[in-house]
């Protein structure tokens, strides 16, 4: 297998040297096999590029928005010739199993294709003044210089909600991708600097640890380089990054954590509910933003749902992420550490169910029908948790990896309040079949997003993404919802009327006759 060597790109230069020093990314699935080999960079090297960005910006906004469109066509035009292989290499740095991995590199084609239009729309309004011989207008101007930091779950989709609308709206971009899926970061910013013809410091890409990554992204913010931060992560992280901007009067884009539940009424499809709660508990090893949490069951269901998930995830298939398989590995190692301590939360009043075992799968703690070998890589046990309660760990934070929590509720009431109860507000859940419980559930959930009689995960690329409460501060990516985060709306009036003309104190009032009655 090929190995990639990957440095930070700024300026359209390759940077030389690893001032931050060097990592290796491995294959999860495969832990001996490296698959790219990462010269990091310093905080000096990111304000460095945020220059780059900054240099570059007024000539990108300067290109006509329609001519930008048409780079984001050509974008998405190589990325599609390019699925495959873009989708094999996110299999083999993040694990993700092959058909998810296609899903993800669509998601940028999709995104593409929302946005190659959007070059052509950019629409501003023009507004009637309340004088004659004046008139009103609304622009959309890009932000300027804007630094994206994203996870490694979703390595290239999530980036490309950010940088394909930030592009066409006529921003430059520095972009610190996650450092286990620097490979793929390094193919995606390849894919889309030839194909967009982008011209040198509109897309700059550098590669840095989290610490790193702050000190840079500070000490840029405050030379005042950057304008605009967009962050997908933790929501510890994400805390910081809010804080931070807001220090330099910025409101990132801030696109955290999850805690997503799935309600279980009475009237469920009760089999639609075990493939939603499979598919969203355990797919990607649990490791998405959108990965069900806690299965809040009506009681009168609650036996028959469990016995039934518990079955369901039993038999499910683990392993190779390019074979059949429900979820391969762990991202990378620091999330199976992680996921262990996790799995410690699990308490007497707990029962557990789903496996042969929880924690990692070893030859010595296997796990049947596992595809592969379970000692080259690093997998984990799927965990169902049942008798989870507001006050336990694992039902009050993300669990980042494949355990779910299983609790009951009686009232539809009950149901919302245990749903809102972590305060976190990505994504949701309900199945049922009656619609009055389906719409009284959706205006009492606090999550950004609800699927009704479908899992928590599945998003789509031109209706809003993003979370409230611990999981954002409320921005929405993806669709034309997205173009409030890239551009400012500027207002012009034109008075062509000879003479000042004031607001509000030269205005015309016609007389009413207020006294009159039928
Ligand atoms: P993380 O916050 O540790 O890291 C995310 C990114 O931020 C990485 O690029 C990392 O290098 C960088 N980073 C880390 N510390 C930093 C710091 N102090 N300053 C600046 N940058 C820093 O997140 P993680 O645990 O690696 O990723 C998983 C998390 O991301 C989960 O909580 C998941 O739910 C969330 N996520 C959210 C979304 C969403 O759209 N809401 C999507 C994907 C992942």
């Amino acid at each position: 297998m090929d190995q990639r060597t990957v440095s930070s790109v700024i300026a359209g230069r390759p940077v030389a040297g690893a001032p931050g020093g060097r990592i290796r990314s491995t294959n999860p699935a495969r832990l001996d096999e490296v698959v790219a080999d990462v010269a990091l960079g310093d905080a000096a090297l990111l304000v460095t590029a945020a220059r780059a960005a900054r240099d570059a910006q007024r000539a990108w906004a300067d290109v006509p928005a329609p001519v930008r469109g048409r780079a984001i066509t050509h974008i998405g035009r190589l990325v599609e010739d390019n699925k495959q292989a873009l989708a094999a290499l996110v299999t083999r740095e993040i694990g993700k199993p092959y058909p998810e991995a296609l899903g993800e590199v669509q998601e940028i084609i999709d995104t593409c294709d929302f946005f190659l239009g959007e070059g052509r729309r950019l629409y501003g309004q023009t507004v009637p003044s309340e004088m004659p011989d004046k008139q009103l207008f609304t622009f959309r101007n890009p932000v300027g210089a804007v630094a994206v930091i994203t996870a490694g779950n979703f390595p290239v989709a999530v980036p490309s909600w950010y940088i394909v609308p930030a592009l066409l709206c006529g921003n430059t971009v520095v972009w610190k991708p996650a450092e286990y899926s620097a490979a793929v970061a390094d193919a995606f910013h390849e894919l889309f600097c030839r194909g967009g013809g982008l011209p040198p410091g509109v897309f700059n890409v550098v590669y840095a640890d989290g610490p790193t990554t702050f000190a840079g992204l500070e000490q840029a913010l405050d030379a005042g380089l950057i304008d605009k931060v967009g962050f997908t992560g933790s929501s510890e992280v994400g805390a910081r990054i809010g804080e931070l901007a807001g220090r330099h009067l910025q409101s990132a884009c801030l696109e955290l954590g999850g805690k997503n539940p799935m309600v279980v009424t009475a009237s469920a499809d009760i089999d639609l509910a075990v493939e939603g709660a499979l598919f969203g508990g355990f797919g990607t090893a649990g490791q998405r933003c959108t990965s069900l949490g806690t299965v809040i069951c009506h009681e009168s269901v609650h036996d028959e749902f469990l016995t039934r998930f518990a079955e369901a995830t039993a038999a499910a298939a683990v392993g190779d992420p390019f074979a059949d398989v429900l979820y391969g590995p762990m991202l990378d190692i620091r999330f199976a550490e992680r996921f262990e301590r996790f799995l410690a939360w699990i308490g007497p009043q707990h029962k557990v169910m789903g496996s042969s075992g929880i924690g990692r799968i070893t030859a010595a703690n296997p796990r049947a029908r596992f595809v592969g070998d379970p000692e080259a890589g690093i997998f984990c046990h799927p965990t169902i948790v049942d008798g989870v309660r507001p006050g336990d760990e694992i039902f009050d934070r993300e669990t980042f990896g494949p355990l779910v929590g299983v609790t009951t509720y009686r009232t539809l009431d009950q149901a919302v309040e245990l749903a809102n109860a972590p305060g976190y507000g990505l994504s949701s859940s309900i199945y049922t079949s009656d619609a009055t419980e389906a719409f009284r559930f959706r205006r009492g959930v606090s999550a950004g997003m609800v699927s009704v009689n479908n899992s928590t995960s599945g998003a789509e690329a031109h209706l809003p993404f993003g979370g409230n409460g611990k999981s954002g501060n409320g921005s929405r990516q993806s669709g034309q919802w997205v173009l409030d985060q890239f551009t400012r709306w500027q207002a012009l009036n034109w008075d062509y009327s000879g003479r000042l003309q004031k607001a509000q104190m030269d205005v015309a009032e016609l007389t009413p006759d207020r006294d009159f009655r039928l």
